[in-house]
C-alpha cells in the first residue's frame, strides 16, 4: 500500500487532512490552496501504462493523490465522468500538426478543456460529501473566465445535495461562451454576470468563501461553500491525468523511446492546468521543459524574467479571454513548493500580493524554475499562426491554443531544441468562433456568431459541435448582472 497522501494549507493552516475532505472544502479557511504532503510516484511503469485506456490510467494516477476514496468509489466516480459525454472514445487524443503534438483537451460537453476535470468534480464531491456524513447542501460558488462556467453548471446541474452559482465578467467572454451559460437548465443553477473583470470575480468569490460569519449563518440554513475553481484539488488532480496519457500514447505508437523527455507547452491563465504537468513530471513523466505560454497579460512571462510577480498593470481584453487573468491563483502553490513547502513564506508574499500587488522571490526559489520557460505571444502572432498552420496542414485550432503554439515556435527558434513535444489544445476553434474567423481573413461583423460557425465549418470540413448548436435557439435562463461589491447580496439571494 502506497503512503496516505494529506493535504494542508499553502499559507500554514494547522492541520492535516484526506483528499476528501480538501475536495469538499474547496478553499483553506485561511484563503490559502490546498497541497499534498508528498508527491507519489508513478507505481507501474509508463509502458505498462501506455495498454491502459483513458479510464484505467485516470484510476492509476488519481489513486495514488486521492487516497481516502476507495477503490470502488474512484472508479464509480471515472466511469460516469469520462463516458460518452466525450465525443471520442481516446477522450483526449493526440493530433499531429506542425511539427508537434496537439493534446486536444476539448472533447466533451462543453467543448474546452475545463470539462477534464469538471466532468468528474461533482462525483468527487457528492462522493466525499457521503463518505464525511455531510448533511448540508453544497453551494458550489465559482468565478469564470469564461469556460470554467459553462463546464462547472454543466456537471452540477441537477446533481442532487448541491446548489451552483457561477459569476462571469459581462463585458469579458465571447458571445458563445456567455450563451452557453445563460442558457443553462437545472433548478439548482445560478448565473451572475458582473461589472467587473475575471481578477474582481474571483477576488470576490474568495472573499466570500474566507468570510467565517456568513459560513456560520449558512450552516445554520443547511448550506456550505465549496469550490469548482482550479483552486481546488479535485480540479488539479484529474488534470495530471493526461498529461500521463498523452506520454504514454507517444510512447505507445512509437514516436518516443522508453525514458525520453518531452516538453509541454500550456497556454496558462491560472496557472492550474501548466500546475498539473508539474505534478506529472513529479511523479515520474520525462518531462524536460513546461512551456508556460501567455497571451499581453504577461505577468508570468515577466515573472519568469525577473523572479517578480507583478499585478499593477492594465488588464488587457484579447481573443484568448479565457487567459486574461493577472492573478494566477494556482501559482501560489508552485511558490509553496518551490519555497520548500515553506508556508510561512508562501503566506508572507501572498500577504504582499494584496496589499501591494507584487513580490519578489529568492533567488534560491528562482533556482527551481529552471524546467519553467515562459513565453506570450502578442494578438498579431496569435491570428497569424491560426492562419499559417491552417494554410500549411489544414489544422485549425483556437486562439487559446494558438497563443500555445506561437510561443513554442518561438522557442524553437530561440533554443534550437527538437525535443519532442506537446502543446495543450485547450478549446475548440468553434468556441471562439469570431476570432478563429478573423485570424483566417473571412471574418464579417456583419454576422452573429452562429452564422459564423456555420461558415467555418464549410471552411474547415469540420463539423459545428452539439455544444454550439444546442445553444442556437436555446431559451435565455438567467440575466441578473450585479455590480461586483454586491455579489455577497446575489449569494444570499439565490440561497434565500
Ligand atoms: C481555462 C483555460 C485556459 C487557462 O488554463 P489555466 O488552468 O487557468 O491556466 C486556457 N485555455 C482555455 C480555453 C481555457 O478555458
Amino acid at each position: 500500500m502506497a503512503k496516505e497522501v494529506l493535504y494542508s494549507s499553502t499559507r500554514g493552516a494547522k492541520g492535516q487532512i484526506p483528499a476528501s475532505l480538501a475536495i469538499l472544502k474547496g478553499l483553506a479557511p485561511d484563503g490559502g490552496l490546498y497541497v499534498p504532503d508528498h508527491i507519489p510516484a508513478l507505481e507501474k511503469s509508463l509502458r505498462e501504462i501506455s495498454q491502459m485506456s483513458y479510464q484505467d490510467v485516470a484510476y492509476e494516477v488519481m489513486k495514488l493523490l486521492l487516497t481516502d476514496y476507495t477503490e470502488e468509489e474512484l472508479k464509480y466516480c471515472i466511469s460516469h465522468a469520462y463516458d460518452s459525454k466525450f465525443d471520442t472514445e481516446e477522450i483526449a487524443p493526440l493530433a499531429e500538426a506542425d511539427g508537434a503534438f496537439y493534446l486536444e483537451l476539448y472533447h466533451g460537453a462543453t467543448i474546452a478543456f475545463k470539462d477534464m476535470a469538471l466532468s468528474i468534480l461533482p462525483y468527487l464531491m457528492t462522493t466525499a460529501a457521503k463518505k464525511n456524513d455531510v448533511k448540508n447542501e453544497i453551494v458550489i460558488l465559482t468565478a469564470t473566465s469564461g469556460d470554467t462556467g459553462k463546464a462547472a453548471l454543466a456537471g452540477f446541474a441537477d446533481v442532487p445535495g448541491t446548489r451552483i452559482i457561477v459569476f462571469y465578467p459581462k463585458h469579458g467572454v465571447s458571445p458563445i461562451q456567455e450563451q452557453q451559460m445563460v442558457t443553462q437548465k437545472g433548478d439548482n443553477t445560478c448565473v451572475i454576470g458582473i461589472e467587473g473583470n475575471f481578477d474582481d470575480a474571483q477576488t470576490g468569490v474568495k472573499k466570500i468563501f474566507t468570510d467565517p460569519e456568513l459560513a456560520k449563518e449558512l450552516d445554520a440554513k443547511g448550506f456550505q461553500f465549496s469550490s469548482a475553481n482550479s483552486i481546488n484539488i479535485g480540479r488539479l488532480v484529474p488534470q495530471i491525468v493526461y498529461y500521463v496519457y498523452a506520454y504514454t500514447r507517444l510512447l505507445k505508437e512509437g514516436r518516443i523511446a522508453d525514458n525520453e523527455a518531452i516538453n509541454v507547452v500550456v497556454p496558462t491563465g491560472n496557472f492550474g492546468n501548466i500546475l498539473a504537468a508539474y505534478y506529472a513530471k513529479n511523479m515520474g513523466v520525462p518531462i524536460a521543459k513546461l512551456i508556460c505560454a501567455s497571451n499581453s497579460n504577461k505577468v508570468l512571462f515577466d515573472f519568469f524574467q525577473t523572479g517578480e510577480y507583478d499585478r499593477n498593470r492594465d488588464f488587457v481584453l484579447t481573443s484568448s479571454p479565457s487567459m486574461d487573468i493577472l492573478i494566477s491563483s494556482n501559482l501560489e502553490r508552485l511558490i509553496y513548493h518551490i519555497a520548500g513547502d515553506n508556508a510561512a513564506k508562501d503566506a508572507e508574499y501572498m500577504g504582499q500580493l494584496s496589499s501591494t500587488g507584487k513580490y519578489e522571490i529568492t533567488d534560491e526559489m528562482r533556482s527551481k524554475l529552471t524546467d519553467f520557460f515562459g513565453g506570450f505571444a502578442t494578438e498579431e502572432e496569435t491570428w497569424a499562426t491560426i492562419k499559417n498552420v491552417f494554410d500549411k496542414t489544414g489544422y485549425l485550432m483556437d486562439t487559446h491554443t494558438a497563443v500555445a503554439s506561437s510561443v513554442y515556435n518561438k522557442y524553437v527558434e530561440e533554443t534550437g531544441d527538437k525535443t519532442v513535444t506537446v502543446i495543450a489544445s485547450t478549446a475548440s476553434p468553434f468556441k471562439f468562433t469570431r476570432s478563429v474567423m478573423n485570424a483566417l481573413g473571412k471574418g464579417d461583423d456583419s454576422k452573429d456568431d452562429f452564422a459564423l460557425a456555420d461558415e467555418l465549418s464549410a471552411v474547415s470540413g469540420v463539423e459545428i459541435p452539439e455544444a454550439v448548436s444546442s445553444i442556437r435557439t436555446a431559451k435565455i435562463r438567467h440575466n441578473t448582472v450585479v455590480d461586483k461589491a454586491d455579489m455577497q447580496k446575489a449569494v444570499m439571494n439565490f440561497l434565500a
